[in-house]
């Protein structure tokens, strides 16, 4: 039986896929991707916007995870996906679960991942481009040297966190920015000598945006794609 397969996507940019990723949707025989939901009601997948744009005609098949607060329904949400890829890793297909990025940095599919190794299915996971990676490169930054350290905001911080961590010398990558975005513009106030650079939609057309200078950062709404790298 084939192991289930964690492919890393990349940020957006369907061409910073690696190799081995492409190789491996190319081979499977159904891919279980993440979508969104907006209040509206329309589904929105990232994930999907890359693996069409890769030419990936293999099924797919979309899960939802309710992002609400009633964790029980994210708990359900995901046990049913484990048990179909448990169904069809027993029928010996070669099942491949996505996501954007690097599937092992800060993916809520580590939840699908526990489940599968509570029912003892063997998992491979391939490495991918994290996005704060990609946004590094589109600045054209050199994100940390030498003895910097760099720390990883998963959401939510205070301006004041912040602040302590620049002024022990320290790089700050800011995930999910759109869960402290007053805290970030309080700390842009109130220590504006700091570099900030501000990223959205990281290599998907049209929707890309960067840029360093603090008064577009402080009018802009950061959206659930956006990014922050800051240095002293
Ligand atoms: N596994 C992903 C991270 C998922 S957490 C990775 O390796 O990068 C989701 C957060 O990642 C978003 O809130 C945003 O902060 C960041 N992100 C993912 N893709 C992005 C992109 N294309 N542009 C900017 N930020 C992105």
């Amino acid at each position: 039986m084939y192991p289930v397969v964690f492919v890393s996507l990349g940020p957006g940019e369907a061409d910073l896929i690696t190799l081995k990723g492409l190789k491996a949707l190319q081979s499977a025989d159904c891919i279980f991707y993440p979508t969104t939901i907006s209040k509206d009601g329309t589904k929105k997948s990232r994930a999907f916007d890359i693996l069409s744009e890769l030419g990936i005609t293999q099924t797919l098949i979309d899960f939802h995870v309710p992002m609400n607060k009633n964790r029980s329904l994210a708990i359900q949400s995901y046990e049913s996906i484990a048990e179909n890829i448990k169904q069809r890793f027993k029928n010996n297909e070669k099942v491949i679960v996505v996501a954007e990025g690097d599937v092992g940095f800060y993916s809520s599919i580590h939840y699908i991942a526990d489940k599968l190794e509570q029912y003892n299915i063997p998992i491979d996971q391939i490495a991918g481009i994290p996005a704060f990676i990609a946004c590094g490169a589109l600045a054209g930054i050199h994100i940390v040297k030498q003895e910097e350290k760099l720390i990883v905001i998963p959401g939510i911080v205070t301006s004041n966190d912040l602040q302590l961590e620049l002024e022990k010398g320290n790089v700050i990558v800011i995930m999910k920015t759109s869960q402290s975005e007053k805290a970030i513009k309080d700390c842009i106030n109130q220590l504006p000598s700091a570099t900030y650079h501000y990223f959205e939609n990281v290599g998907v057309k049209d929707h890309e945006f960067y840029t360093k200078n603090i008064m577009d950062i402080s009018m802009r709404k950061f959206p659930y794609f956006s990014l922050m790298i800051i240095h002293k």
